[in-house]
């Protein structure tokens, strides 16, 4: 069982948040699917004996391809691996790409699932991100992509300075009284190198406050509670039976294909990545240079990942994945953290309660172990 990724480095302008791989300019995009097509054929050997249950066309913005080449995309994919005839194929669109004609032209070459970067329904907020899209595109957007896409999931940001609570409840409430199966909300952050970080160190924007921040994760728990969705990862709810299937195999450690420039793979305990530069990938990939660098994962290392990855998920962390001696050094730390509410536990697992998943962070790290001798 594997997922693949397929990384479309190409966006309409720079979202001042966003430290994600991607250029502006389109001029390169035949040339770079040409190399995407060709590191499908390249690496399809290495991964004959999996089978895909999940594409996922992320990004950047795959919704800039034209749907032929997201088709021919797939039959690449089709030719060269064995894909499951149920496959999650997700495709990440933005609102002002969502238009009939696309909708219905990516419904046609497979696409059964849209991943909507909606982040905001308030004009202030978008404007303040510097979105390609208006609150009335984002809403009009989903009422359209919901009739050709029943699964359909949306992306939210919270802890924007800006962003009312009120605001904040009327994005949530937007989204599920359109009936939107799948939220992901994140809470803002300011990565390194991008235009916010410079933005807010010539203080020409605040910085971020991290009591609004906890504030609205709290109020977006509760909210979604009522409405019906399942809390199922620290930034993602689901109503039952719309659980990304793409994302949960990332959080249960199953092998991935990652292609495109910047795209990781994992084929445990190997993980390897592209290079973050389309002329670079292209070059690279012409040249039949298929992994950019690669990196083994200790014991510990993979230890460490599984504990980080599954206390952020409902079903929390197995016991039965953490050898006893492990255990038993956590065991002070586990009690201080159940005592101060963070930490439930039972005979074979332990997980974040709400007021947890606001410190997994730091709960995450505190558990970080050195050295594990043996993970099962
Ligand atoms: S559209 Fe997405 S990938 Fe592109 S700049 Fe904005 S956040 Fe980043």
């Amino acid at each position: 069982m594997a997922g693949l990724y397929l990384h479309i480095p190409f966006c309409k302008q720079a979202c001042h948040y966003c430290n994600f791989h991607f250029a502006t300019s389109l001029q390169h995009k035949s040339e770079l699917l040409e190399a995407m097509q060709l590191e499908l054929i390249g690496r399809a050997q290495n991964w004959q004996s999996e089978t895909f249950e999940t594409v996922y066309f992320g990004g950047g913005t795959p919704s800039l391809l034209k749907s032929t080449e997201i088709e021919s995309l797939l039959a690449s994919i089709r030719q060269g691996y064995r894909l499951d005839s149920t496959a999650e194929i997700t495709l990440e669109a933005n609102p002002d790409d969502c238009t009939e004609e696309n909708l219905f032209s990516w419904q046609q070459v497979g696409i059964t699932r849209l991943s909507l970067g909606i982040q905001s329904f308030a004009q202030n907020d978008l404007t303040w991100m510097n979105r390609a899209h208006d609150a009335d595109q984002a809403k009009q957007a989903l009422i359209r992509a919901i009739n050709y896409f029943p699964n359909l999931t949306a992306d939210l940001i919270y802890g924007t300075p800006g962003l009312t609570d009120d605001q904040w409840i009327q994005n949530i409430q937007t989204l599920t009284d359109l009936g939107v199966p799948h939220i992901s909300a994140y809470a803002l952050t300011v990565e390194p190198q991008t235009p916010l970080e410079k933005q807010i160190r010539l203080k020409q924007k605040p910085e971020t406050d991290p009591e609004q921040q906890a504030r609205q994760f709290l109020l977006l728990t509760e909210k979604l509670a009522t409405a019906g969705y399942e809390h199922y990862e620290i930034s993602n709810f689901a109503k039952p039976g719309f659980r990304s299937r793409h994302n949960s195999s990332y959080w249960k450690g199953i092998a991935y294909l990652g292609i495109g420039p910047s795209a990781h793979s994992y084929q445990p305990p190997v993980r390897s990545w592209q290079v973050a530069n389309n002329r670079q990938y292209i070059e690279q990939i012409r040249k039949q240079v298929f992994i950019h660098e690669s990196e083994t994962l200790t014991q510990a290392q993979q230890l460490n990942e599984t504990v980080m990855i599954a206390l952020r998920t409902l079903e929390g962390l197995p016991l039965s994945q953490i050898p006893p001696y492990i255990q038993n050094a956590w065991e002070p730390l586990l009690q201080q953290y159940e005592t101060a509410g963070w930490v439930g536990r039972s005979a074979d697992r332990i997980w974040l309660t709400t007021a947890g998943k606001l410190q997994a962070d730091g709960i995450a790290a505190a558990l970080t172990v050195d050295k594990a001798d043996q993970i099962n």
